[in-house]
């Protein structure tokens, strides 16, 4: 087991499915870089892996299989919700729309998305299977800038300044 690192990592980033040919699904481009806290299991342990030991300007290109990802996916993540749930003034409120992606509040109270799968007479079948479960993945992009976070970052568990929790 090597020592759990706590480090703010920025990066840009391309994700792809499948592989590097495959089709890009999210990218920071244009956008912010993405910036994360190590060791805090904040982000899929394979990724944090993958770039924790890299240094400014690096580059990285690699693939995660989808079962070290966000998982397989579970036909009993797909559930049927009364429409009640989804209706404003009697109506059922307009994002309600299959393929559409909601979100849904479990019964932790964590906030998951959910896809209308179907709309149903009195029901509303909602799949809360995570959107790319079973998607192998793959990741390229470099490294923007690192440093070694806080003790106070390392204590609230997140990123502070730019890029994070601005207090
Ligand atoms: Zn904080």
């Amino acid at each position: 087991m090597s020592e759990v690192k706590h480090k703010v990592v920025s990066l840009d980033y391309k994700l792809f499915r499948d592989h590097a040919e495959g089709e890009m699904i999210e990218t920071t481009e244009g956008k912010q870089p993405l910036v994360f806290l190590s060791g805090v299991k904040q982000m899929i342990p394979e990724f944090e892996a993958q770039v924790i030991d890299l240094n400014v300007g690096e580059t990285f290109s690699f693939g995660i299989k989808a079962e070290n990802a966000y998982g397989t996916r579970n036909e009993e993540a797909v559930i049927e919700l009364p429409q009640d749930m989804f209706k404003q003034d009697d109506k059922l409120i307009k994002e309600v729309v299959v393929d559409n992606v909601l979100p849904l509040q479990d019964q932790n109270g964590q906030v998951v998305p959910a896809k209308v799968v179907s709309i149903n007479e009195e029901t509303v079948t909602m799949d809360v299977n995570h959107p790319l479960a079973d998607q192998d993945l793959h990741f390229t992009g470099s490294v923007v800038e690192v440093r070694e976070a806080t003790k106070e970052e390392i204590e609230h568990g997140h990123v502070h300044g730019p890029g994070g929790h601005e207090h």
